[in-house]
C-alpha cells in the first residue's frame, strides 16, 4: 500500500516532549533519550530504548492510491518508500 506522510512526529511517554522529523535523515532525539524519530517525509522510523509504549505516535498519513497521482512527486516518494525496511507505524 503506498501512503503519503503528511507529518512524522511522535511524543516521548517519559519526558513528554513532542518530536518531528522533516527533511529525511533528520534524526531526532528527545531530551531523555528515550525515543527517536527519522526519516522525514519518506519514511517513518521510530528507535525506542524500552518499548514501543515509550511513545505516542502523531504521524499522519494518508493513502496514496494509483489513481491519485496527481502530480509526478508522488511516484517518487512510493518508490523510496517501499525501498525503506524501517517503516514502522505504531497503530
Ligand atoms: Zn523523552
Amino acid at each position: 500500500m503506498r501512503i503519503r506522510i503528511i507529518r512524522n512526529a511522535i511524543r516521548c511517554n517519559h519526558c513528554g516532549d513532542i518530536i518531528e522529523s522533516t527533511p529525511v535523515h533528520d534524526f531526532r532525539t528527545c531530551s531523555c533519550g528515550c525515543v527517536s524519530v527519522d526519516g522525514g517525509h519518506e519514511y517513518l522510523r521510530r528507535c525506542f530504548r524500552y518499548s514501543p509504549v515509550d511513545f505516542t505516535d502523531l504521524s499522519e498519513v494518508e493513502p496514496a492510491g494509483d489513481g491519485d497521482l496527481e502530480n509526478g512527486d508522488d511516484d517518487h516518494r512510493a518508490k523510496n518508500f517501499m525501498a525503506s525496511s524501517a517503516y514502522v507505524l505504531s497503530s
